[in-house]
């Protein structure tokens, strides 16, 4: 018998008798028989039925392949009838016996004759004298007799919940939980263990675990006189199972079963290799093992389970690194909506960086900051940010934007600072001058009023629901150093700032993969310094106005190095469009003049000269570096100046530095020549020697194609695939949000390629590059540091072409840890 033939549940019983648990006869049926009685063939019920001893009460389970996948609920008491109500009566007392006839009527009329629940309406169900009357009522509706024989009861039952299988709506609903168009349903008859009569019945479930936590704990409950899982019923009155001061338990109770019950289940989690729930029933004080299914678990629970599995040597620690889903994590690493909370959705979106996060609106950076700085939690909303919102998004707990897809610049940054978001949300109306948003039902939140934002799920709710805590326990960071044994390609992180270096480092990257230098560029200080370059007339004036960057920049360079310690620190040169940083409203181009103490109409016209109208593939990255020297001359002098300063008396470590947007050689070329100058200026003033290990952005498409020639420069390449994926497509990353969805939904995209590689088309581009760039230098190093770098299917595409790391925001790092593990595994398992 097989999962994939019977089903998880005829699987699980079959293991379950074979450790010589109590288990009730038990029957399964195949996904074949069940087809076929869905179909209208006639099962030999003779054959099916010998097992079982006559006039002994049948149940009927559902059994998919996956469990997830669900299927019609149980149906329990077949074979009550006329006969059977009379001698139970004598064995297990009237009222118990009528109890079970009466439901049996009840779901036999609603499941297989299909009848209106309605009937019994008028009728109660908890007086054993209404058997009659509802055999009446039965009657009635059906216009014949309710049927007598257990057999053509049995037949009635299975082929009502094979057809319910076959159902277009509940073939969806499997669908949707990632069930294949044509999976099976076995189904497996079991005698009934009755839960009701005379000494000690009931019924109830036990695990050892808790399901939140994972933590050792004997949970469930436990009800005398009932049947399947009605203890769990809230307000049922069950017991606890283990001695509780909140009330009476199964432990008090009935010592030795709950004693017996508690070894069985350990038998099942060292046999099965797996916490299991069992589903018991006691029949005069006799232990019946009815049911064993895998304990539900929260992510957090699922690393526990797992780790403690390996720790008592019951699976080996590989498999417990296989057996959790890499993105569940997430899970652990953010604040997340409690899974129980109720949710008042007002509208969604893209979920563009994972957590929940709850604060009042507010619609400008200022504001964010404004809300910081009295200690109350705010949401960003904004239409879509630019880098000036970012210390407004350091402030926020989360962001909320109209515009904008996976790359845009608010989940950008909100990967990387960890700050829950979700962009693209073009189910709400934004009206951000009128200060407010209005929801997909049309009701209007304003500023000030309190929203989540559930960056896990792209869902924006009502008010504060309750939220679960971030969980980095002991068992996660063990199940994150088993990853690393196994694991053979590299993770880096991205992170541009102390403090993103030292997420990082909590969640053990291996270096640092992409320091975008521009976004220092937006701390107060250097941004005025910053302005100043821009307003430079002439090459000397602009090497003044830079002077007061370098130490600011060298500055933080020190520290990143301190923080990363002997690990890879890779920075990128200056990459955005210079007029980035200037203003884009009159009070901000005033005060701009004012600081910088030039006519309004002087600074009015230099700003709007700056304008492009395509600035992502305008001046910007390399083009700059050759147009304007003189600020990346400033940025190598401040990393080398750095690499020294850092190093103390010790050997220099070795800085990465990296040019952005690289379409031809000659770029490379140029800027090599101008950072060798620098670097043996440096040199010559310190007196000190060191190295440092120049590469390229490969984020245009030629620069992919051209590979071997640019190459010949270069110690390594990383491809920014962000850039990468909206040049090959011709699709701005900025304003993909806007037609993404039904792109997707028609399966235009087979998935958004800003979140998911495009491994056909940029994928291509990646291979070629790679090949080409290894050709002309066989040690080139190779990665990937486009947002692609944290998704576990891109990642084994980057394993699979041979590139050396990948490099991804902070908080990915543990998803890519254990993405790459569980790739080299299964391959070593192959
Ligand atoms: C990229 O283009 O893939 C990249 C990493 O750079 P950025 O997102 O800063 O353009
Ligand atoms: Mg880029």
């Amino acid at each position: 018998m097989a999962p994939a033939t019977h089903g998880g549940r005829a699987k699980c019983l079959q293991r379950l008798a074979r450790l010589d648990l109590p288990l009730p006869t038990t029957v399964a049926l195949s996904f074949d028989a069940v087809h076929g009685l869905a179909a209208g063939e006639q099962p030999d019920m003779a054959q099916v039925l010998a097992p079982f001893e006559d006039g002994q009460l049948l149940c009927v389970r559902p059994s998919s392949e996956d469990p997830d996948w669900g299927g019609p609920g149980a149906i329990l008491n077949i074979g009550m009838n006329d006969e059977q109500l009379a001698s139970l009566s004598e064995t297990i007392g009237a009222e118990a016996a009528a109890k079970l006839y009466l439901k049996f009527i009840q779901s036999y009329s609603t499941h297989v004759a299909r009848l209106d629940p309605d009937i019994f309406d008028d009728l109660d169900n908890s007086d054993p004298d209404a058997v009659a009357d509802f055999l009446e009522a039965y009657e009635d509706e059906a216009e014949e007799p309710f049927p007598q024989d257990r057999s053509a009861q049995l037949i009635g039952v299975l082929r009502s919940m094979a057809r319910a299988w076959e159902g277009t709506t509940a073939r969806l609903l499997r669908q949707a939980k990632g069930a294949p168009a044509d999976a099976g349903l076995g189904l497996v008859i079991q005698a009934m263990a009755l839960g009701v009569g005379h000494g000690e019945s009931g019924s109830g479930v036990l695990q050892l675990v808790n399901s939140d936590t994972g933590l050792p704990q004997i949970t469930g409950r436990y009800m005398s006189q009932s049947q399947g899982r009605d203890a769990m019923k809230s307000g049922a009155g069950a017991l606890f199972l283990q001695k509780d001061a909140r009330g009476a338990s199964l432990e008090e109770k009935v010592p030795d079963a709950f004693a017996l019950l508690t070894e069985y289940a350990g038998l099942m989690r060292a046999r099965l290799r797996e916490e299991m729930q069992i589903e018991f029933t006691l029949e005069n004080g006799e232990i019946h093992i009815l049911d064993g299914v895998r304990v539900q678990r929260s992510a957090r629970a699922a690393v526990r389970i797992a780790v403690s599995l390996a720790e008592d040597k019951i699976i080996t620690r590989e498999e417990a690194v296989m057996r959790i889903e890499p993105r569940a994590l997430n899970e652990l690493l953010h604040r997340q909506v409690d899974s129980e909370a109720e949710r008042d959705v007002i509208g969604s979106g893209i979920a563009a960086s994972p957590g929940a996060a709850t604060g009042r609106i507010v619609f400008t950076a200022a504001e964010a900051q404004a809300c910081a700085a009295r200690g109350e939690a705010c949401v960003l909303v904004r239409r879509e940010t630019n880098p000036e919102d970012i210390r407004g998004m350091h402030a926020a707990s989360a962001a909320l934007t109209e515009r904008g897809g996976m790359t845009s610049h608010a989940a950008v940054i909100g990967r990387g600072l960890g700050l829950p978001c979700v962009v693209g949300a073009t189910s709400m109306r934004f009206q951000i001058r009128k200060k407010r948003i209005i929801a997909t039902d049309g009701r209007v939140f304003r500023e000030g009023d309190v929203i989540t934002v559930d960056g896990t799920t792209g869902n924006i709710l009502a008010g504060e629901p309750k939220m679960m805590e971030a969980a980095l326990d002991d068992a996660f960071q063990t199940l994150m150093s088993w990853a690393d044994l196994s694991r053979d390609i590299g993770v880096r992180a991205n992170a541009d700032t102390p403090a993103d270096a030292t997420t990082a480092l909590m969640f053990e990257a291996e270096g640092i993969g992409l320091c975008r230098t521009e976004h220092m560029f937006f701390e107060a200080d250097q941004l005025i310094a910053m302005r100043e370059v821009i307003f430079a007339n002439a090459s000397a004036d602009r090497a003044v106005a830079l002077q007061a960057l370098l130490p600011m920049q060298r500055e933080m360079f020190v520290e990143l190095f301190n923080i990363m310690g002997k690990r890879p620190v890779c920075i990128r040169l200056f990459d955005p469009p210079l007029h980035e940083f200037l203003p884009t409203d009159r009070a901000g181009l005033r005060d701009l003049a004012e600081s910088l103490n030039l006519p309004l109409s002087d600074v009015t016209r230099r700003v709007e000269a700056l304008g492009e109208y395509n600035p992502m593939l305008g001046m910007r990255g390399v083009r700059l570096g050759i147009t304007v020297p003189e600020i990346l001359d400033m940025q190598a002098r401040a990393i080398f100046e750095a690499t020294l300063d850092a190093c103390g008396d010790n050997e220099p470590f070795v800085p990465e530095i990296m040019i952005p947007l690289v379409s031809a050689k000659r770029e490379v070329e140029l800027v090599k020549t101008r950072i060798d100058a620098v670097a043996a200026a440096v040199r010559t003033e310190r007196a000190r020697d060191f190295d440092y290990r120049l590469g390229v952005m490969v984020e245009t498409p030629r620069a992919a194609l051209r590979a071997e020639d640019i190459a010949q420069h270069c110690n390594f390449f990383s491809f920014g695939t962000n850039d990468l994926t909206q040049m090959t497509y011709g699709l701005s990353r900025d304003d993909a949000g806007r037609f993404m969805s039904p792109y997707v939904q028609q399966g235009v995209f087979p998935e958004d390629p800003f979140h998911t590689l495009d491994q056909e088309g940029v994928g291509e581009l990646l291979r070629l590059g790679a090949e080409r760039g290894r050709r002309a230098q066989p040690d080139l190093t190779l990665s990937v540091c486009g947002e692609h770098g944290g998704s576990p299917e891109s990642i084994a595409f980057c394993r699979q072409i041979g590139l050396d790391y990948v490099s991804c925001s902070p908080f990915r790092v543990p998803v890519a840890r254990l993405a790459a593990a569980q790739l080299a595994i299964k391959d070593k398992l192959q």
